[in-house]
C-alpha cells in the first residue's frame, strides 16, 4: 500500500496532464483542480451508554458547471478532507465521461461503522444530514451510497431531509430501498459498469470475455457484482481478496458461493476451496484481468512493475497511484480508469433521480439496458479520443474527453461576477 500518497494530489496531477492536450488556459484550468466548496463538520451524538462521541464530517462540492454535485457519502476510519477532496474530483470527471448532467461532489464520515449499534449509526447519520440540509436538495447536491453506506444510510438521510423540509424530495439522494424512491438494478450497478467496461475492453482487443481469467481485490458490493456478473458471462474468477487475505482456484471460484460465504463468517478466505494467500499475491497473480475494487493507493509503482494481468479495470476509486500508471502505460498493460469503469453506480442513479422527478419507474431490464447504452458509449468516445489524439492512456483520453467536457459547460455560463 503507498498511503503516504495523497489522493487530492493525485488528481491534481491528473488534471494538469489531462490539461497539456486540451485548449484551456492555464489560470481556468486551476478552477477545474480545487472543490468550489467544503463543509466541514463536527458531530456529537450520545451513545447508547449516554457517552458523548464527536467525528469529523466533510462535504466536498468540487464542480457545479454540468448540473447538480453527486457523489457518495463514505463511512471509514480513514476519511479526510483531502480524501473526500479527491473522490469529489473524480466524481465531477466521472459524471463528465458518462455524459449525465452532473457535476461531483462526495462526502464521509471519519468512523469504523462496525464499532457502533445500529440506533447510534441511525443518530450519526441523521446527524449529518441536519448538517447538510441546507447545501444538498435535488437540484442542488445529491448524495448517494459509497464505502459502507447503503440503502439504509441513504433512506434516513432522505427521510431526515423531508422532515425538516417538512415536504417529500425523493430526488435529494440516490441509492435508496425500492420502496423509499430508489431504482431497481442500482445494488448492482456498479459491478454491472466493471464487467461491461471489462467486455468492452476484451473485445478491443480482439478477446471474448469466455477466454479471460480475473482476479478481484475487495469483495464488497462493487468487487463481488462484478465478478459474479463476469463469472455470468464466461470468465473465470480464479482468485479473490478482502481485508483479511486472499483465495486463489485455478479451476475456477464460485463467485456467487464466495459471497455467501463471507456474508456468513465475514472473510473471503473461509471458503472451502482455493489456496489462501495475502493481498499482494492476489494483485501480482498471472490472470489476463485485474479488478481492484478495494480502496484507493491499492498499487504504487513498486507493485505495478510485479503485476501479471493484461487489463486492469478499475471498480474502486483511484486504486492506482500516478506511479504505478506511468509503469503499467510503460509496461503495455491497459488500465480502463475508476471514472469509466465504475460509473454504472452514479449512472443508475441518475436514472433513479430522473424517476424520481417523474414520479414514474421503470423495470430492471430498462435500466440495464440503458446503462449498457451509457456505458458502451462511453468506452467508443474514450476509445476514438485514445487512438485518434494518440493519447498515452485510457485514463489520459478519459481526463480529456471529462475535462473538455465541463470546460465547455463552464465557458457556455460566461462569466460570474
Ligand atoms: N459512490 C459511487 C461512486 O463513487 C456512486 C455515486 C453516486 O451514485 O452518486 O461513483
Amino acid at each position: 500500500m503507498a498511503n503516504e500518497v495523497n489522493p487530492f494530489e493525485s488528481l491534481q496531477e491528473q488534471i494538469d496532464d489531462a490539461g497539456t492536450y486540451v485548449d484551456v488556459a492555464e489560470d481556468v484550468l486551476e478552477r477545474f483542480k480545487q472543490p468550489e466548496r467544503v463543509l466541514e463538520t463536527t458531530l456529537s451524538i450520545e451513545r447508547d451508554d449516554g457517552s458523548i462521541a464527536t467525528f469529523d464530517a466533510y462535504r466536498s462540492q468540487f464542480n457545479g458547471d454540468r448540473g447538480p454535485y453527486k457523489g457518495g457519502i463514505r463511512y471509514h476510519p480513514g476519511v479526510s478532507r483531502d480524501e473526500v477532496k479527491a473522490l469529489s474530483g473524480w466524481m465531477a470527471y466521472k459524471t463528465a465521461v458518462a455524459n449525465i448532467p452532473y457535476g461531483g461532489g462526495k462526502g464521509g464520515i471519519a468512523l469504523d461503522p462496525s464499532e457502533y449499534s445500529t440506533a447510534e449509526l441511525e443518530r450519526i447519520t441523521r446527524s449529518y444530514a441536519a448538517e447538510l440540509r441546507p447545501v444538498i436538495g435535488p437540484d442542488r447536491d445529491v448524495p448517494a451510497p459509497d464505502v459502507n453506506t447503503g440503502q439504509r444510510e441513504m433512506n434516513w438521510i432522505k427521510d431526515t431531509y423531508e422532515k425538516l423540509e417538512n415536504t417529500t424530495a425523493p430526488g435529494v439522494v440516490t441509492g435508496k430501498g425500492l420502496e423509499s424512491g430508489g431504482s431497481e438494478g442500482r445494488l448492482e450497478a456498479t459491478g454491472r459498469s466493471v464487467m461491461l467496461t471489462a467486455r468492452e475492453a476484451f473485445s478491443y482487443l480482439g478477446t471474448d470475455l469466455e477466454e479471460v481469467t480475473v482476479a478481484v481485490q475487495g469483495y464488497g458490493n462493487a468487487g463481488a457484482i462484478a465478478a459474479r456478473l463476469l463469472a455470468d458471462k464466461g470468465a473465470r474468477i480464479v482468485a479473490v481478496s478482502d481485508s483479511s487475505g486472499s483465495i486463489h482456484d485455478e479451476d475456477g471460484l464460485d463467485a456467487g458461493a464466495v459471497s455467501d460465504r463471507k456474508a456468513q463468517s465475514g472473510s473471503v478466505t473461509d471458503y472451502e476451496d482455493g489456496e489462501v494467500g495475502s493481498n499482494e499475491d492476489l494483485l501480482t497473480a498471472d490472470v489476463d484481468l485485474l479488478v481492484p475494487a478495494a480502496l484507493e493507493n491499492a498499487i504504487d509503482a513498486d507493485l505495478a512493475e510485479d503485476i501479471q494481468a493484461d487489463v486492469i479495470v478499475e471498480a474502486a476509486n483511484g486504486p492506482l497511484t500516478p506511479d504505478a500508471d506511468d509503469v503499467l502505460t510503460d509496461r503495455d498493460v491497459y488500465v480502463l480508469p475508476d471514472v469509466l469503469a465504475n460509473a454504472g453506480g452514479v449512472t443508475v442513479s441518475y436514472f433513479e433521480w430522473v424517476q424520481n422527478r417523474q414520479g414514474f419507474y421503470w423495470s430492471e431490464e430498462r435500466v440495464n439496458d440503458e446503462l449498457e447504452t451509457v456505458i458502451t458509449d462511453a468506452f467508443e468516445d474514450l476509445q476514438s479520443a485514445f487512438k485518434d489524439r494518440d493519447l498515452p492512456n485510457f485514463r489520459m483520453a478519459a481526463y480529456v474527453v471529462s475535462l473538455e467536457r465541463i470546460v465547455d459547460a463552464y465557458e457556455q455560463g460566461g462569466n460570474w461576477p
